[in-house]
């Protein structure tokens, strides 16, 4: 929760104009303390103002995403996920075969990070990564 302040302290500093609704996502969001979909935001908020409806809640979460202030990712079938950068960087594991999840941490992706700096110069974002693969039981089962 003590997150929240300083998002909103962030997002004025950059000279956003911090509406009652911007104010209502953002605590949800912070208050969730981890992986939210802007569906799960819009059920918190869509009773407590009329005014607020998915695409309002979709554009304050891209816009923190644009801002650097929380990131997204993109889990099976395409689910954006969207979690505080408090919660530390991490890589999605997700199975295409079952859906299920491991999360690591991002340490072994430094090499690539600098080989596609020192080629491309570009700055991979290694915050939040999603990779596609298979499960170690549905890698057996396939063998089958
Ligand atoms: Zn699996
Ligand atoms: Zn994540």
């Amino acid at each position: 929760m003590p997150h929240c302040p300083t998002l909103i302290h962030q997002l004025r500093q950059r000279g956003y104009r911090i509406t009652p609704q911007r104010e209502m996502i953002i605590q949800a969001l912070a208050s969730a303390g981890g992986h939210v979909t802007a569906e799960t935001i819009f059920e918190q908020v869509k009773d407590r103002s009329s005014a607020v409806n998915i695409a309002t809640v979709y554009r304050t979460l891209e816009t923190l995403v644009v801002e650097g202030l929380i990131s997204r990712t993109n889990l099976r079938n395409g689910l954006a996920v969207y979690v505080t950068n408090q919660h530390g960087p991490h890589i999605h594991l997700v199975c295409r075969q079952c859906g299920g999840l491991i999360v690591m941490a991002p340490a072994g992706m430094v090499p690539l990070v600098e080989q596609i700096q020192a080629e491309h110069h570009f700055t991979a974002d290694l915050q939040h990564l999603s990779l596609s693969g298979l499960c170690a039981s549905c890698l057996e089962k396939a063998k089958n």
